[in-house]
């Protein structure tokens, strides 16, 4: 039987980590602020906001809440993200995504002061990460490789296949995985004879978001393989880009859907906040 990786035990045993550092630092008179912006009124994002906004409770980290109507600018939102920027009391700044038609993502997100994206989005941080300079990672990724070590998964010389290229998933997991010294390949939906390239996987990370798309055949046996894929299925039940029934019997470790991946992203938005103290004041 496979060990099923739980996501949720190891995310929190972070926070709980990041608690007591957060209380460290409240003795030393540094306090922590996270300002969370939300434009219009998306159901998934009202769920991911207010965890998020549970979590900074949890640890101890002020949360400032913007919720905005789904009709405020551009200019409107850039001004916010101005002000938020210049606030020393501001440590990390974070836009739900998706954002309302009619506002450009990217400026948004471009706009953010690097020191303070906490999500790990700006160019900047994207760069740092592939240099393998200090900075800010996205958190789905992040949340991966803090699965795999604290599960005892060693990665320095396995075969690492991502299925999934987004900027968000695909493209930081490959680049994590290369800077633990995996041997990295990155699949996506143009590579050739896509079930011999996942195969060859040690560590199989699936996001491709196609729900159950990774079927046994596509999973050496033995394999580690970690699910970062969430979708409802028929029955509005949580399931993953693995077909988790037929890919556990034949895997080493595997994370299910839900409790795998999904509680670490919050966990390492966290870490990302309390991270940003001494990112800021270096
Ligand atoms: P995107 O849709 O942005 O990216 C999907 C990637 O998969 C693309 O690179 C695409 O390739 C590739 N792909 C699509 N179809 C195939 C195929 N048939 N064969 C091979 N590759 C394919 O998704 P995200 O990266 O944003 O998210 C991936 C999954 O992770 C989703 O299910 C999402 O819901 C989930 N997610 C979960 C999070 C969590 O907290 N657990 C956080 C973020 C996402 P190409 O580039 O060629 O189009």
């Amino acid at each position: 039987m496979p060990t099923i990786i739980d996501g949720k035990a190891i995310s929190t045993q972070i926070k709980d980590e990041l608690k007591e550092q957060v209380a460290k630092m409240k003795e030393q008179g540094i306090t922590l602020c996270l300002a969370v912006i939300q434009v219009g009124a998306d159901p998934a994002s009202c769920v991911y906001v207010r965890n998020k906004k549970k979590a900074c409770e949890y640890i101890g980290i002020e949360s400032l809440s913007y919720e905005l109507p789904e009709e405020t600018t551009q200019e409107e939102l850039l001004g916010i993200i101005k002000e938020l920027n210049s606030r020393k009391d501001v440590n990390g700044i974070l836009v739900q995504l998706p954002l309302p038609k009619g506002l450009d993502e990217e400026k948004i997100l471009d706009a953010i002061d690097p020191l303070k994206d906490v999500d790990g989005f700006h160019p900047m941080n994207v760069g740092n990460l592939s240099i393998g300079r200090k900075g800010f990672v996205s958190c789905t990724p992040a949340g991966v490789i803090q699965l795999l070590k604290r599960s005892g998964i060693e990665i320095e010389g396995k075969e690492c296949v991502v299925v999934g290229r987004s900027n968000i998933v695909g493209k930081p997991m490959s680049m994590l995985l290369l800077r633990e010294n995996g041997t990295v390949t990155t699949a996506h939906s143009r590579t050739k004879n896509l079930k011999e390239v996942t195969k060859r996987a040690d560590i199989l990370v699936a996001a491709v978001g196609k729900p159950r798309m990774i079927t046994a055949d596509y999973v050496k046996e033995g394999a580690v393989v970690i699910d970062v894929g969430i979708h409802r299925n028929e029955d509005n039940k949580l399931c993953g880009d693995v077909d988790y029934e037929s890919v556990a019997p034949k895997c080493q470790a595997i994370t299910p859907v839900p409790g795998g991946v999904g509680p670490m992203t919050i966990a390492m938005l966290m870490k990302n906040c309390v991270e940003s103290y001494s990112l800021q004041n270096q």
